[in-house]
Order: C-alpha cells, then sequence, then structure tokens
C-alpha cells in the first residue's frame, strides 16, 4: 500500500513488469528463498501486465527454445499450455524472389502473449515478488553518487499521486521507453541514447486466416524483401489452429511509406490474408511498437541501478527478437541482484559481473551482427536471392543467426561468381563485414572484469563499429 506523506523503504525496485522485470523480480524471489524484499512496479493492472502501450502486447510473439531451456535450468520454472501455444521447428528465412529458404536460430514457440505475461506474473507472486500496478516511475533519485530511490505517480483512472521509494537497487526493465536510463542521474559507463537509425518502427497484427487458406504451423517464416520492408522483414508465425500473427518492421531511413501503409499493402497484395478477421482477443489489438536493432548498451550496471531487456537494447539486431535475452537477462540480473544484497554492497563494481554474465552467454555476438545487419541493409532484392542462392547453406545460417562465422571457402570460386552477376560490390562488402565481424567477436572474448579495463576496451569496439557504418551509410 502507498500510504500518502510517508517514504516507503524496499531492498530491490523493479521498474516494468515485462518479460524482463518479471523474470528478473522472480529470479531474486526464488534464488533469496523470500529473503530479500522486492517490490515489481508496472503502468499496468495485474490482468494486463506486460502490456507495452494501450494497443496491447504489441509483439512477434516467437521465442526460441533454449531461451525456455535456460530459465527452467537457472530457476526451475517451466512454460505449457494454453501461454506456449504453438511449438515450431525452425524460422525460416525466405529470399525476395521465394525461391531460397534458410533455417534461423533453430526450434521455438508461438506465444500466447498476454497469457504468457500473466504467467510471468503469477510465478513472481507465488515466489514472494510485491506487486504494485498502476503506477509509474517518472525518475531515480541520487545521493552521493548512487540511485537511492525513484520518484513516481499513479497512473490509473483519478488524480496521479506523487510518492518516492527509497531502495538499495533499482532494476531497470520499462522497455524501449524507459525515462530512467535515459535521465540516469549519476555518473556511469552506461549509454544513455541510442541513434534512431538503430531503432526500427515494427507493426503486427493477429488475425484469423479465411476458411480453406493453410499454413504450415511447423514453422515461423521471416521474408526479407527490401520494397515490401525497406531495410527489415515482414514475418508470418503461425498460432493455434488457423490464427497468425503477421507485421513487419522496417529502417524508416529508407522508405518515404509510413510503415502501416507497408502493412496494409502487404495484407492487400498476399493472396493468403484475403478475407482474414483480425483478433483482439484479450484487448490485445493490431499496433505498432519499436524494436532496438543494435548490440546491447555495453554497461548495464551504475552504483545502485542495473539495466534489463528492451531498456537495454537486448533484441537481436538481425532478427529484432528480445523475448530470449530479456528472459535470460532478467535471470542473471536477479542472481546479480542477490549476490549484492548478501554482500550488502550495490555499487557498479559488484555488480559488474552481470555484464560479464551475459556477454559471455549472448551479448559476445551482438556487436557483429550489428555490422552484419548493416551490411545487409544496403543490399537490394538480386543481390540478397544470389547472396542466399549461391553462399548461405542451411548449416551456415543457422551458425550465423547464433552469431558463429562460417568459411568463406573457396574466396576465388565465389568471387567469380559474384563478378560474373554484376554483384561483387556485394560481395566485397560481405568480405569486409565479415572481417569486421571477427574482430568484434574477439574483442567480446575479451570483456573487462572489472569497470576499470571498460574505456580502452569500449574505444575499440567503437571505433570498429564506426567504421562499418561509414562504409554502409
Ligand atoms: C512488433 C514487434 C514484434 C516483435 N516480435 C518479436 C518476436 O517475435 N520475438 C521476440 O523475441 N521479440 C520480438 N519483439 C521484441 C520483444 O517484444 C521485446 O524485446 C520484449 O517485449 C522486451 O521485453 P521487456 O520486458 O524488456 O520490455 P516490455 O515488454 O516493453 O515491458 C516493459 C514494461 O514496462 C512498463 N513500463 C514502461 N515504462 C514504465 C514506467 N515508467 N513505470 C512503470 N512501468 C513502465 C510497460 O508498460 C511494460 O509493461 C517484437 C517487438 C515488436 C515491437
Amino acid at each position: 500500500m502507498l500510504v500518502k506523506g510517508l517514504t516507503e523503504t524496499r531492498d530491490v525496485v523493479v521498474v516494468g513488469a515485462g518479460i524482463a522485470g518479471c523474470m528478473a523480480a522472480a529470479t531474486i524471489a526464488l534464488k533469496s528463498n523470500g529473503k530479500v524484499d522486492v517490490l515489481l512496479l508496472d503502468r499496468n493492472t495485474p490482468s494486463e501486465v506486460g502490456k507495452k502501450n494501450t494497443l496491447g502486447w504489441v509483439c512477434g510473439d516467437a521465442v526460441g527454445e533454449h531461451h525456455i531451456k535456460y530459465v527452467h535450468e537457472r530457476t526451475g520454472l517451466s512454460y505449457g499450455l494454453p501461454e506456449m501455444e504453438n511449438h515450431v521447428t525452425a524460422v525460416y528465412v525466405f529470399s525476395p524472389d521465394m525461391k531460397v529458404r534458410v533455417p534461423f536460430e533453430g526450434p521455438g514457440f508461438v506465444l500466447d502473449r498476454p497469457k504468457f505475461g500473466r504467467k510471468l506474473l503469477d510465478d513472481a507472486l507465488k515466489a514472494g515478488v510485491d506487486y504494485r500496478g498502476n503506477v509509474q516511475a517518472t525518475g531515480l533519485i541520487a545521493e552521493s553518487g548512487k540511485i537511492v530511490g525513484l520518484e513516481g505517480q499513479t497512473a490509473g483512472t483519478g488524480a496521479n499521486e506523487q510518492f518516492e521509494i527509497r531502495t538499495k537497487l533499482i532494476i531497470d526493465t520499462s522497455g524501449m521507453s524507459t525515462k530512467l536510463r535515459r535521465n540516469l542521474p549519476i555518473p556511469s559507463y552506461i549509454e544513455k541514447d541510442i541513434d534512431k537509425d538503430d531503432v526500427e518502427p515494427t507493426a503486427r497484427l493477429n488475425a484469423r486466416l479465411r476458411d480453406g487458406v493453410e499454413v504450415e504451423t511447423s514453422h515461423c517464416d521471416i521474408y526479407l524483401d527490401q520494397e515490401k520492408a525497406p531495410g527489415g522483414y515482414l514475418w508470418l508465425f503461425p498460432k493455434a489452429g488457423d490464427k497468425v500473427n503477421i507485421g513487419l518492421g522496417i529502417q524508416q531511413k529508407r522508405t518515404h511509406k509510413p510503415l502501416n501503409a507497408l502493412l496494409k499493402d502487404w495484407i492487400a497484395t498476399d493472396p493468403r490474408f484475403q478475407e482474414m478477421q483480425p483478433l483482439s482477443d484479450d484487448s490485445n489489438l493490431s499496433g505498432a511498437w519499436q524494436v532496438s536493432v543494435r548490440h546491447q548498451n555495453d554497461c548495464l550496471v551504475a552504483n545502485g541501478y542495473m539495466v534489463c531487456g528492451d531498456a537495454a537494447w537486448f533484441p537481436n539486431p538481425i532478427s529484432a527478437g528480445g523475448i530470449g535475452p530479456g528472459l535470460i537477462g532478467g535471470v542473471m540480473a536477479g542472481e546479480t541482484a542477490v549476490r549484492a544484497m548478501e554482500a550488502n554492497d550495490f555499487t557498479e563494481k559488484q555488480l559488474w559481473q552481470y555484464n560479464v554474465d551475459f556477454v559471455q552467454h549472448y551479448g559476445n555476438k551482438t556487436a557483429g551482427l550489428e555490422a552484419f545487419r548493416l551490411y545487409l541493409q544496403t543490399l537490394n532484392n538480386s543481390e540478397i536471392n544470389y547472396g542466399m542462392r549461391h553462399f548461405l547453406s542451411a548449416k551456415e545460417a543457422t551458425g550465423m543467426s547464433l552469431g558463429e562465422m562460417p568459411e568463406l571457402s573457396p574466396v576465388q570460386k565465389l568471387t567469380k561468381l559474384f563478378q560474373g552477376l554484376g554483384s561483387y560490390r556485394a560481395f566485397r562488402g560481405l568480405l569486409y563485414t565479415m572481417d569486421k565481424m571477427k574482430k568484434l567477436n574477439q574483442l567480446y572474448q575479451d570483456y573487462p572484469k572489472e569497470p576499470s579495463g571498460f574505456e580502452a576496451w569500449k574505444r575499440q569496439v567503437d571505433s570498429i563499429l564506426q567504421d562499418v557504418r561509414m562504409r554502409f551509410n
């Protein structure tokens, strides 16, 4: 309960009860056997927990099985029906001419997103987390170079009452719109702002296809097409029965067309979508939101503050998949918070291990994938068709989506092929990108174990990515 006029005190406050926030809060409660007093705040009521904006849980809803396994192994939590709506064996990426398809990232699930959100909250509540809905964090309180609390206001109907909570640690999981990271009031290595070209406007809708239209339910489809989705891609993810989640993400600077117009064009021209019925179960409406497609914030901790999930730019720079990294990052942030409580130390130095864990498990490939995304966005449809037909084997595609570097051999043969088609520019760009990806992947193997090594290391990362941007912008 909020008591007017009194300042509340908590051990840990998690701001934003989406994927990352619920997982971080649940992990703290589970790993501390309920000893840590953790408050999870969100703008939404419990029945709409994790809703991103007024239109709903705007997402493609697909998540890789390996992320779900990781959560189970670390926390014992498990998921099933009804929140895991459909199991798929692969995500296929199709070339613009639809003649080649390659598998990406392996098996996974298509979620019923509102139900998944409520399951995550239920698990957190059962573990002992205290949830408060209808409240909005508005800012952080700093004293002597560390975060010591937050300010907020009630977000439901009626007068917006202001409140303040004092705490040892804040975990910011408030998603892409976070005000907390952007206005972090203490010195730290955390980047506050994102380049607008690294944010993709993305729209989706859930729909029931008309009788007689069948899509294969055993795999998710991603369609590369620089005309229909410039600088991004379109997707069709099968849900239960004859339901689908379809959508697209774009890089806005590559087109004058608004996102919704592109979605309408696709729906109007694809025969599978004629007479389909848009769905609004659980008030999950058609809508758009934004996804980051850069590597994660290279530093995730400051004195008394951690950032996780979309608030820390966790989505994969190529696929924009952020559910998996949000889940595993939430577990890691939660484990770090428990260790900090045990040590009664909430300094950047104590929390640093969260950076190291995240990079080791997931973040070591994302800067490389960001470089690859910058390259990919410069290709036209015929170059993508050609590259996918002649270069990418299924094994290489899966490996690459997981951050592995395929061997380009024999280089001379490939050079001839690309010269033959007049796509030598694309091939040279690919060689250049792969060299930079190798260098970036190597740098992330040496991610600094302590804050003191960060600045010199970060300069090297920034310099490589700056070169890639200059070349492909
Ligand atoms: C159209 C679209 C399609 C996508 N498709 C996929 C996909 O298929 N697979 C995939 O893996 N990823 C996908 N993503 C990305 C994925 O949805 C996100 O990465 C994921 O939801 C991130 O979870 P999160 O917990 O970090 O943030 P969010 O899910 O955004 O949760 C943040 C929570 O914080 C709350 N909040 C925000 N500000 C405040 C505040 N000041 N005070 C209190 N509460 C606050 C919000 O209401 C929300 O509940 C897609 C994204 C979009 C936009």
